[in-house]
């Protein structure tokens, strides 16, 4: 009798060694504790077992059944735990990559614009972001009372030996170009500007600017309108217009500032270009007499054109963003959208 419940036992260690799955681990629960298992027969011979062995025969059986019963549910658990893990993989989904970074917009608008204007036989020049009042106002024609210069509108620095700011503008660049080079020029100089402007919406104490310069024999104003216009059809698309209107700037004479056709509209008048149809863009002009002679270019000779915008307010169109201050706060849902 012994030898039965020795036998099984140890065809049970052969069976539970070969488990390998939850279904097997079912198969080998109806086989040994079903209604027709091992462990049943057992029981259904138990009337055949003489008296005297019936009680010990018993006892042996039933320590067999409650180890297999725990055997096999260890066995459950692992092998549906390990299930459970499988069904949460869905090998289908697309692998995880890693982060890829892009170039933020401001940085987008840089390249065209720089890529625009290289494309016209610009080349780009760099200039210091400290400054003197020299570069940026004297030399550039500024009077010595124009409210530019006032610290409300200028940062200045508290530097001994003379007057320092940050820049305003990059027009100083266009004056440290013209003292180095001879004409013909054709620059653009783009690059951080400062004025201590309270920030909001429209308005950042730091912010970019892009500059142009032309300077040459016979330069008109007729190629102030013609490449600023072939700039803006090539930023905004073919059918966009420009229009000058008559302005004043210290360092130009005669001065206009630049307003490109509102392409939200299409001229007729909407939210963005406040119902005018025309959308503000650049401050431009014929480059001032005095500022070519301060840089011993003979104004009688040469003439020259001069432009400037501002490089958040071609992004803010081009991409439709109505605050500028995204562009600076580094928010990833923000800039992930470029
Ligand atoms: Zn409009």
């Amino acid at each position: 009798m012994n030898q039965d419940i020795s036998n099984i036992k140890s065809q049970f260690d052969a069976d539970y060694a070969a488990v390998n799955s939850l279904s097997a681990v079912d198969r080998l629960k109806y086989a040994y504790l079903g209604r027709k298992g091992a462990i049943s027969a057992q029981f259904d011979r138990m009337k055949e077992i003489p008296p005297e062995e019936r009680r010990a025969f018993g006892a042996m059986l039933n320590t067999l059944k409650t180890e297999i019963t725990a055997r096999i549910e260890e066995l459950q658990q692992k092998f549906a735990a390990e299930q459970q893990t499988e069904a949460d993989i869905d090998l289908t989904l697309p692998g995880i990559t890693g982060f890829r970074g892009g170039l933020h917009p401001l940085t987008q608008v840089y390249d065209e614009v720089v890529d625009i204007f290289r494309g016209l036989g610009f080349t780009v020049e760099d200039g210091p972001e400290c400054e003197t009042a020299y570069y940026n106002f004297d030399a550039l024609n500024t009077p010595p009372n124009h409210p530019s210069r006032e610290w409300t509108d200028t940062f200045y620095l508290d530097v001994p030996g003379d007057t320092w700011l940050l820049r305003t503008h990059t027009s100083p660049v266009q004056i440290r170009v013209m003292q180095r080079k001879k004409p013909p020029i054709r620059i653009i100089a783009p690059g951080r500007t400062y004025r201590n402007d309270k920030p909001d919406a429209t308005h950042s104490p730091a912010f970019m600017q892009v500059e142009g310069l032309y300077v040459d024999k016979g330069v008109t104003f007729a190629d102030l309108k013609g490449t600023v216009l072939a700039f803006y059809r090539a930023l905004y698309g073919a059918d966009v217009n420009i229009r000058l209107r008559p302005s004043f700037f210290p360092f130009t004479e005669p001065s206009a500032e630049v307003d490109v056709s509102c392409f939200f509209c299409r001229g007729k008048g909407c939210r963005i270009c406040k119902g005018s149809g025309w959308l503000e863009m650049a401050g431009s002009g014929m480059v001032h007499p005095n500022v070519l002679a301060e840089c011993d270019i003979d104004p009688e000779v040469y003439s020259g054109w001069a432009f400037g915008m501002g490089l958040e307010r071609i992004a803010l169109f081009k991409f439709g963003v109505d605050d500028i201050r995204l562009f600076y706060e580094n928010d990833l849902r923000f800039l992930q959208q470029f």
